[in-house]
């Protein structure tokens, strides 16, 4: 057999091993392996998507009603509002924006699993800077890392996968030593379960505001519950936001999720009463993991860091076998999502038998 001959693929591209889902669950398992949200939607939601637009017709480009709704929230121009299918596209469209052939993008690593491809489809290298013993950023070091050629810095806050904030004085030092010219993206996709009050809170603190290069990056997949329909937005500058609305794909905020998003929106208190009940979980989580010997790093976040290290795979298994879908990272850790009331038990249980063999 001949091998066809087929269109050359950049070799960077061919390269790049897919985005790496968590494992889909089984009916009986518990899937922690995701950060989604473990209640069932709102019933308000439900019904406000059964009056969406007809699914014939395309929906709003401009995502106009959702973004006037988000700037009215947070008392910013329409234009400092820019909405796409998850703040992972929201990612990726700025740093296409900002970012090409010969040029850096700065991140803490480890940290979301995204960040390594996406400077990579821009053409740009990725800089990744080791977190600190305590799995925190590293800022200092990440300003260090700044050269002429850096066009971008990722600040995930609490981090993915391993939990822990940066604070609101760190972040202000941090910005100080950062040229004004280069964009610092501000990752606060599980913004709503901090609880530190030290906490850097891009909205609330109006950072976008104070430094025109910051953006601060939010989602509906997570304190939201909207994983599967996709949305997420940026505040920002409105001239650095053209940036993503010129690279982003058009059309792709289906007017279900544009719906869907407005509806959570209206029902926001009972969603953070949702976000509380996670937050219970965690520190109960958190504490009897610790109380067993596990070195858990303080989590801000809908997920904790179990630091398995070289016993990763094997520690999964055991999890697997507990009918508990977690995420291993081999030889670092486990990351398991604050799910379900029942499964908090569980998780502990399988933890503590790992710590006794
Ligand atoms: N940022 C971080 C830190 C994340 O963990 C995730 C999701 N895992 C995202 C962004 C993307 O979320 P979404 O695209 O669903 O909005």
């Amino acid at each position: 057999m001949t091998e066809p001959i087929l269109p050359r693929i950049r070799p960077e591209i061919a390269a790049l091993p897919p985005y790496r889902q968590g494992k889909q669950a089984g009916p009986e398992a518990f899937k922690l392996s995701s950060n989604e949200n473990p209640f069932e939607p709102l019933p308000s939601v439900l019904e406000a998507l059964q009056h969406t637009a007809p699914i014939n017709r395309y929906p709003d480009a401009s995502a106009g009603a959702l973004r006037a709704r988000l700037a009215e929230k947070y008392d910013v121009d329409v234009d400092a509002v820019h909405v796409a299918s998850g703040s992972v596209s929201i990612l990726y469209q700025l740093i296409l924006g900002v970012a090409s052939v010969g040029d850096e993008v700065v991140y803490a690593w480890r940290s979301f699993e995204a960040y390594p491809g996406i400077p990579l489809v821009a053409g740009a290298t990725g800089i990744q800077i080791p977190l600190t013993d305590g799995a925190r950023h590293d800022l200092d070091a990440m300003a260090d890392a700044v050269t002429d050629q850096t066009r971008a810095i990722i600040v995930c806050t609490p981090n993915n996968p391993t939990g822990p904030i940066v604070t609101s004085a760190e972040f202000a030092a941090f910005v100080a030593r950062v040229p004004k010219d280069v964009l610092i993206i501000l990752d606060e996709a599980y913004a709503e379960f901090v609880t530190a009050p030290d906490a850097v809170d891009g909205l609330g603190e109006r950072v976008f505001e104070q430094y025109q290069n910051v953006v601060v990056l939010r989602t509906f997949s997570k304190a939201f519950g909207l994983a599967g329909l996709r949305v997420g937005y940026a505040i920002g500058h409105p001239r650095v936001l053209d940036a993503a609305r010129a690279t982003g794909i058009p059309l792709s905020v289906t007017s279900a999720a544009q719906t869907a998003a407005i509806a959570s929106l209206d029902a926001e208190d009972e969603l953070r009463e949702r976000v509380t009940v996670i937050v219970e979980r965690r520190t109960r989580l958190v504490g009897g993991l610790r109380a067993q010997g596990w070195d858990v790093p303080d989590s801000q976040s809908n997920f904790i860091w179990l630091p398995t290290g070289e016993q990763t795979d094997a520690a999964a298994a055991a999890f697997d076998a507990a009918d508990l879908i977690v995420r291993p990272f081999a030889g670092d850790g486990i990351r398991i999502s604050v799910g379900e009331e029942q499964s908090i038990e569980k998780v502990m249980a399988v933890a503590s038998a790992l710590r006794a063999g």
